[in-house]
């Protein structure tokens, strides 16, 4: 039904090749592309069977992006390099007539902000264009998303209270590793918590608030208010929302580590003159951790997200939680990769697979709440993620 270019060969770019390759009724041409050729080549031939074309790109130059996308003529584009290159792909789609979809939202290198507003503004050209960007297709953001669209079509009048709970309890072995590219993982864990309450954002201290919440077949797991970006998106498309929070489980070695890192300086993100070069410390620091791309095969236990929400229907206050638990090891097996990999590109997936068949489709830029969330729902339980839902339980929140 169409050809798609993966632009991105790290942890979630291996998931979206292998999943991608598996829907071969939907996606006739699949091309992977990213600075280094040398790994899509490596997961190209993982794959095997000659089901992907691999490329070379630098995404942070957009005349280089216009010519792998004239050379290829991909009907989508999904973005998996980094926040970063966002605005430049967006300018490649828009300069050759592609649509785009891509996981995380624009971020400066320079400033650690996690906003909307620069690839919101896409919006005219991308309708005046007639093309779809579809923005934040992952699994927080994506399918916290598309879970609390589906709470908002089935099953409230009104949503007005929503905690998105993202627990990881798998263990990989490692006194310290981040679950997907450390520079953008500890960028976003070190910043100030905030939340959205009675129209405006409530800012906190990093990992001020905290408490223990029971997570689904794994139990109690100390929980810490952080911001996360589709906060933002949610409270503008379900204006009912009094109070939005993001909990994310974090275990005290983690912390301990973090507090260290970011007191000797190592998480700065502000380029530093070392012995003649400049280098910038939290990429320097990512060069000598673990690469989350490896950190699959001793990967235990699992990880278990969803949302918590409260609110009113038929005049009545109730409350539910949908979520999904993803094993590790079961994602390691099916596509060498670790959990948080496999929960951001099978969505990312199921993204491009509502595109390609017209599902999720209208010119401009949208974040995925704003499409119909049953087809992806159903989607969800077919490629891997499959979720559940509890009704009128205590939320703990
Ligand atoms: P990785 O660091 O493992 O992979 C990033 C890939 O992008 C690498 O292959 C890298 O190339 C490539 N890349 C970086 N810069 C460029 C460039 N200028 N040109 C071409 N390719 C480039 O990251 P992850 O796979 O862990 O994460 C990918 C994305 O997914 C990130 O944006 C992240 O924020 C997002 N994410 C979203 C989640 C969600 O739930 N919504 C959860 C987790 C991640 P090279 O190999 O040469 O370094």
């Amino acid at each position: 039904m169409g050809r798609v270019l993966i632009i991105g060969a790290g942890g979630v770019g291996t998931v979206v090749a292998h999943k991608v390759a598996q829907n071969s009724d939907v996606f006739t041409e699949i091309i992977l592309a990213s600075r280094t050729k040398s790994k899509c080549d490596a997961i190209a031939k993982a794959i095997g069977g000659n089901k992907i074309k691999t490329a070379q790109v630098d995404a942070d130059n957009v005349e280089d992006l216009k010519k792998l996308l004239n050379l290829h003529k991909p009907d989508l584009v999904i973005n998996v390099a980094l926040p970063y290159q966002d605005l430049t792909i967006m300018d490649a789609c828009l300069a050759c007539g592609v649509n785009y979809m891509d996981t995380a939202n624009y971020e400066p290198k320079d400033e650690a902000k996690y906003e909307y507003k620069w690839q919101w503004a896409y919006q005219d050209k991308f309708k005046e264009a007639g093309l779809t960007a579809i923005l934040g297709c992952g699994f927080d953001p994506g399918v916290t998303s598309v879970f609390t669209a589906y709470a908002a079509k089935h099953h409230f009048d009104e949503i007005q209270y929503l905690d998105i709970v993202d627990c990881n309890a798998g263990d990989h072995g490692k006194a310290f590793a981040t679950n997907f590219n450390p520079e953008i993982n500890i960028r976003e864990v070190t910043q100030k918590g905030k939340y959205w309450e009675n129209g405006k954002w409530v800012e906190t201290e990093p990992h001020e608030i905290h408490k223990a919440l029971n997570y689904p077949e794994i139990g109690p797991k100390e929980s810490y208010l952080i911001y996360h970006e589709e906060l933002e998106s949610l409270v503008k498309n379900f204006p009912t929302i009094k109070r939005a929070r993001f909990w994310m489980t974090f275990g005290q070695e983690y912390l301990t580590h973090l507090r260290v890192i970011q007191n000797i300086g190592m998480a700065r993100i502000d380029p530093i003159v070392y012995n003649g070069v400049e280098i910038v410390p939290i990429q320097f620091l990512k060069a000598v951790l673990p690469d989350p791309g490896e950190l699959g095969e001793n990967y235990k236990g699992q990880t278990s997200i969803g949302c918590r929400i409260r609110g009113l229907k038929d005049g009545k206050e109730r409350t539910y939680y949908v979520y999904n638990n993803c094993s590790h090891e079961a994602a390691y097996k099916e596509t060498g990769m670790q959990g948080v990999s496999y929960t951001t590109g099978v969505p990312a997936t199921i993204g491009a697979i509502m595109f390609m068949k017209g599902i999720w489709r209208k010119p401009g830029v949208y974040n995925v709440e704003e499409f119909d969330p049953d087809p992806f729902m159903e989607q969800l339980n077919k490629q891997g993620l499959p979720w559940h839902e509890l009704f009128d339980i205590n939320l703990e929140l």
